[in-house]
């Protein structure tokens, strides 16, 4: 058999020379960040937050942007290009007719795609003379991301961790002091922020908001630090559309396109990462292409959400973005996929649901860690609760092509490995799991 068949040259002049920005080429201008007041957030309003560069990409409507010399090469020196597969194990399993690729993320040293992101903001907040830089975690990997990048270009770390996975996942905390970062659980007592929501609530088990308001606090309260985001930003999904350039050539070298990109949705950067790439085509008429984009029904930010400017953060320090959101006050019940639990999107992929271009679906944990399981016995690689998301969507596709007798090339991206989640499988495997239904009344 060809090998080429089921895995992906994988050669590292597929690493692109320059990110994707879909800005340009959306159909509609994407609507401004406000500040509280309603005037727009112009550029120097973020200097006290973020490294220039990185504001720069923010503001950028050029299509495309140079990946620096070294942070290429880093990309390299990392694993990229990651590989893609071709899922023969679970399309046997299903005796579907649907062809399924996966691009893996996993296999980068803190087993996700976010690195991508973290070494990018790492390298220009250095270039700045950016002694630390805060951060907020939620399972982990971002966290774990950024205190790798840190350690790489030699800027201190400090990261406010979501309570609840802080004591879920105590392996990802000594990932980050491993490369040298601190940890701190989130609400706590070293913000204005934290210890207002302590004050009410001395046992919230804290979000991806009340973190986020930490950490843009302690940047903005001290000059030598910078704040880094992991998701939402324009930047950050720019970063990211080195999953999707790299998918597209692989898949070119097999002489495949494919005609649904899947994926799970936290704040929207590896989806944006794999999909942009082809939504490219599809926005200039070049193509059919479905795009599915999975989120939790515990968070269910694309299906139940309101397209409306809201805050990003909990305490409403950040600009306001318009965005599908569950409300900055929304707290989702703890389930595993820690990294979904935010309560808001990234912008462009809002704009893109708004327009249809992008079809949300949402799925129960439990109905996600059956595919999980299923998909780690058939091709061996344990999923991530979040890119599980992922895998369930796609488990449910190539059925339905099997029914309609369709033969569909679907790709899916595979953001990162569960081998430091196991106590969501361990819950699930001993019928501990249960599915949390947010009320949003309040809404
Ligand atoms: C953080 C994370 C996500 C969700 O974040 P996005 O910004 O939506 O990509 C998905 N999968 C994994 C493995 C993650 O770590």
């Amino acid at each position: 058999m060809d090998p080429r068949l089921l895995r992906a040259p994988q050669d590292a002049s597929f690493i692109p020379t320059s990110w994707y920005n879909i800005v340009p080429d959306l159909p509609e201008p994407l609507p401004p960040m406000l500040r509280p007041d309603g005037s727009r957030v112009e550029p120097g309003d973020l200097l006290p937050i973020f490294p220039r560069a990185v504001i720069e990409q923010e503001f950028s409507r050029e299509r495309y942007i140079e990946i620096p010399g070294t942070l290429r090469s880093l990309y390299a020196r990392l694993g990229r290009p990651t590989p893609l597969f071709r899922a023969r194990g679970l399309e046997e399993a299903l005796g579907t007719t649907a062809q399924i690729y996966y691009k893996f993320e996993g296999v980068l040293p803190t087993g996700s795609h976010k690195i991508n992101t973290a070494t990018a903001q790492a390298y220009y907040a250095s270039l700045e003379g950016v002694k630390r830089l805060t951060t907020e975690t939620g399972a982990g990997q971002w966290g774990s991301a950024l205190a790798l990048g840190g350690a790489l270009f030699g800027v201190k770390v400090r990261v406010y961790m979501v309570k609840v996975s802080y004591n879920q996942k105590p392996y990802r905390r000594v990932v980050m002091q491993v490369y040298g970062a601190e940890v701190i659980p989130s609400p706590s007592p070293y913000t204005e922020s934290g210890r207002s929501i302590l004050r009410e609530d001395p046992d919230n088990p804290g979000s991806l908001g009340i973190a986020i308001s930490e950490a843009v606090e302690d940047a903005a309260k001290h000059e030598d630090t910078k704040y880094s985001l992991g998701s939402v930003l324009n930047s950050v999904l720019l970063h990211q559309t080195v999953i999707g350039l790299e998918a597209k050539r692989q898949l070119n070298e097999l002489g495949v396109y494919p005609d649904i990109v899947v994926g799970a949705v936290g704040g929207g950067s590896n989806y944006a990462g794999i999909s942009y790439p082809f939504m490219y085509d599809r926005l200039r008429g070049a193509s059919n292409t479905r795009f599915i984009a999975v989120e939790p029904t515990a968070a269910p930010t694309m299906t139940r959400g309101r397209l409306e400017y809201d805050y990003g953060d909990t305490a409403g320090l950040t600009p306001l973005i318009y965005m599908y959101t569950l409300g900055h006050k929304f707290v989702p019940p703890p389930i595993h996929a820690g990294g979904l639990r935010y309560h808001g999107l990234a912008p462009t992929l809002s704009v893109l649901v708004k327009n249809g271009l992008v079809e949300p679906v949402a799925y129960p944990q439990t109905s996600v860690f059956d595919a999980a399981v299923f998909f780690a016995r058939h091709e061996g690689i344990i999923p991530a609760p979040e890119s599980a998301h992922a895998v369930k969507a796609v488990i449910d596709l190539a059925l339905k092509a099997k029914e309609e007798g369709k033969s569909p090339v679907i790709l899916f991206n595979l953001s990162g490995h569960g081998l430091l989640d196991l106590q969501g499988y361990d819950d699930y495997l001993n019928g501990r799991l249960t599915d949390a239904e947010p009320s949003l009344a309040s809404h």
